[in-house]
């Protein structure tokens, strides 16, 4: 009998693992992932940027956490000597419309707490040679990292604690009783635990759905494809370059991002995926997209975003359109430039009102909690998102008849967050 088993091996649930353990030091913990090692989905396949906090609507989980995960990621990288750039940011404009819409970016980064400077067109130029623009904002204290090194570091972590991680198992039945949560395995394995947190990325509906619940969303997921720079622009741009975004849009436009290892990707976009973990175009899931199409949430997205989604597919088929998105900002790159890098796939909850659930969401039941929704800025936010599961934990604990029963909190845990989301 386990008294917390984890369910996810990406940042989410290496992050929880490793705070909940610092939390009750003589707990027994189980992490249970179906692939191979951890990072293998969402965590593995992104940008691997350490937001800021820019977009997020102010008081929001995303706009907190993101905030206090920036500070706390390069805290964390600090501790464990993994590599990280504060190399910042510019949100570049390229017409009035935009200047109009950076102008309310402004505003909203002043109202989430960051720093940043306005910078005119000459600005932009002196910093930025490649970059052609109205204007920018320049936000300093984005960086990048590599998020498949911070997960695998926060794992070391947990097993140096005690925690025990389990590869290759695949959960495939949940049944929450009075006095445990029962888990099996795809092997047929059966765990016991008193309590049970899941942080399943693209699969976060299905897991809801074993315990005969009705999760209240559907993931819907959305491909993002990248190229990479041709090596000899690995120097063409000093910082990341964004577009400014629609606001009507949910994800940020393909941008220019220097990745940790020295070279620079395009993108991503943003397609419709025809299942769930087709990292390639063609790949194609029947039983996935009968699910999608049967969910009146996913029609509604489709239908209320018909226009722009066959824009993303044109312009995925077709290299010329994705280059054009490039080249308002940055005009000198040709088609030659951009060579091929594995795309990521976005697990994005959709309620059945057709809403692109925005914020972070969590679900809660007597024995269990599940993230539902996580996004970007996800990874950056993984640290203040896995401590405000443990607090959520502590509360579940507290109203459980067993609770007391050798689960002994630390007094004060060790935390990269401080007091930044309290
Ligand atoms: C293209 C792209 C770009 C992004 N860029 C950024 C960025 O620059 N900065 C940023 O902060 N965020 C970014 N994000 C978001 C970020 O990557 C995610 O929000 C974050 O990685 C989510 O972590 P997770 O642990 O919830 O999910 P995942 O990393 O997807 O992990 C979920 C894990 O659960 C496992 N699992 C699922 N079902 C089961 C089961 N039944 N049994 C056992 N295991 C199971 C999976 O195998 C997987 O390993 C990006 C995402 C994408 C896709």
């Amino acid at each position: 009998m386990y008294d917390f088993v984890i369910i996810g091996g990406g940042i989410l649930g290496m992050s929880t693992a490793m705070q909940l353990i610092a939390r009750y030091p003589q707990a027994r913990i189980a992490l249970l992932e179906k692939e191979a090692g951890v990072a293998q989905h969402q965590t593995g396949h992104n940008s691997g940027v350490i937001h800021a906090g820019v977009y997020y609507t102010p008081g929001s989980m995303k706009a907190r956490f993101c905030l206090a995960g920036n500070r706390a990621t390069k805290a964390f990288c600090d501790r464990h000597a993994i590599r990280y750039d504060s190399c910042g940011k510019l949100l570049v404009a390229t017409s009035e419309l935009e200047m109009e819409r950076m102008r309310a970016l402004w505003e909203r980064t002043a109202a989430n707490g960051l720093e940043r400077s306005w910078l005119s067109a000459g600005e932009l130029q002196e910093r930025e040679p490649n970059i052609t623009g109205s204007g920018a904002i320049l936000v300093p204290s984005s960086g990048i990292v590599d998020y498949r090194e911070v997960t695998a570091a926060m794992a070391r972590q947990f097993c140096e604690a005690g925690g025990e991680i389990r590869y290759q198992a695949e959960v495939t039945q949940l049944e929450e009783r009075d006095a445990s949560v029962r888990i099996t395995t795809r092997e047929g394995e059966t765990l016991e635990g008193a309590a049970l947190v899941t942080c399943s990325g693209l699969m976060a509906d299905r897991l809801v759905r074993m315990l005969g619940r009705d999760p209240g969303f559907i993931i819907c997921p959305f491909r993002g494809e990248y190229f990479r720079l041709a090596p000899q622009h690995n120097r063409i741009v000093n910082h990341l370059i964004y577009p400014i975004p629609d606001p009507s849009m949910p994800f940020l436009g393909v941008h220019l991002t220097r990745m940790i290892d020295g070279s620079v990707t395009v993108g991503p976009n943003a397609v419709l995926a025809f299942k769930r973990e087709g990292y390639r175009k063609w790949d194609l899931s029947v039983a996935d997209m009968l699910e999608m199409l049967g969910s009146s949430g996913i029609r509604r997205v489709l239908r209320q975003h018909l226009r722009p989604g066959m824009q993303e597919i044109k312009n995925s088929l077709c290299k010329g359109g994705y280059l054009q998105q490039v080249r308002k900002y940055c005009p000198r790159l040709t088609r030659q430039d951009l060579t091929p890098y594995p795309s990521g796939v976005r697990a994005q909850a959709v309620s059945p009102d057709g809403k692109l659930i925005d914020d972070f969401l969590f679900v809660t039941t007597r024995r269990t909690l599940h993230v539902c929704n996580a996004p970007s800025p996800a990874a950056t936010s993984a640290i203040p998102i896995g401590q405000h599961i443990v607090g959520k934990i502590d509360a579940l604990v507290a109203a459980l008849p067993g609770a007391g029963r050798g689960w002994t909190r630390a007094a004060h845990p060790e935390s990269d967050v401080g007091e930044a989301i309290k």
